[in-house]
């Protein structure tokens, strides 16, 4: 079965209002186990809309998501949630990284949450450090470490509680090129080694050429 797969997708914002706005008309994709697939879009073209929807974050007007093929649409919103954390990964643009703590307790934290105990998640986060090559920065606080430093730590962090789907929003937007090529060959790595499946927004065709696939979504449709 596909990791993910979006049926029909719409969605309209401000419905009914002169601002009322069609952003997805019927998007469809799906996504295989271990792919990494691209999506490139004009900015306002609805990506962030469409990562949502995906993530379980927003619900689309019309349309089915489907995970690991279960329909997610027709869950209560307490399964939606406890779904979403159980598979889901996200990352942005910017990190969101918790200033206070260093980079593991960044890491191990979401374990916690998740029920899993100290050792364990410790043992996980400096695996996925090592992954990405940070682990000798395990110890720092988001504030000491580089942007690239930063964006790999929050890589760690999405997948913390090893979801099956990472869902990408522009991940080295805010990078300089030769960071967002460290960036994105750790992001990579942690695809081959993990066998996970992600989907990544991004503006950068050379990055996507490097991927397995490109999507374009254009018109509120998935091309
Ligand atoms: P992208 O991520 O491709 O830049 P978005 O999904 O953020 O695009 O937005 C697509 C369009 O929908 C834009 O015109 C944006 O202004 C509009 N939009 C996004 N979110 C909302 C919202 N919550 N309410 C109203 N309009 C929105
Ligand atoms: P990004 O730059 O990461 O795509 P955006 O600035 O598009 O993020 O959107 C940030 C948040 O604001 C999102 O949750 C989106 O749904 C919301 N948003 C975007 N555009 C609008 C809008 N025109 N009206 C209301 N909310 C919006």
């Amino acid at each position: 079965d596909d990791v993910l797969r979006l049926e029909g997708i719409e969605k309209v914002y401000n419905k009914g209002a002169v601002s009322q706005v069609r952003v997805l008309r019927g998007a469809d994709l799906s996504l295989a186990r271990g792919e990494a697939v691209a999506m490139i879009a004009p900015s306002g073209a609805g990506k962030s809309t469409l990562l949502h929807i995906a993530g379980l974050l927003d619900t689309a007007d019309a349309g089915r998501v489907l995970l690991g093929g279960q329909d997610m649409t027709a869950l209560s919103d307490r399964r939606r949630t406890a779904a979403r954390r159980a598979r889901i990964g996200f990352v942005y643009q910017f990190h969101h990284l918790l200033p206070e703590f260093t980079a593991l307790e960044n890491i191990i934290l979401p374990q916690l949450a998740d029920g899993v105990r100290r050792g364990p998640a410790a043992k996980r986060a400096r695996m996925l450090l090592e992954t990405v090559g940070i682990a000798h920065r395990a110890d720092h606080r988001p504030s000491a470490m580089s942007g690239g430093e930063q964006q790999r730590t929050a890589l760690c962090r999405a997948l913390a509680n090893a979801p099956d789907l990472l869902l990408a929003d522009e991940p080295t937007g805010n990078l300089d090129p030769e960071t967002s090529d460290t960036v994105f060959a750790a992001l990579m790595r942690l695809v081959r080694e993990t066998g996970l499946s992600a989907l990544i927004a991004t503006h950068n065709l050379e990055l996507a050429a490097r991927m397995d696939r490109t999507l374009r979504l254009s018109q509120g449709r998935v091309e």
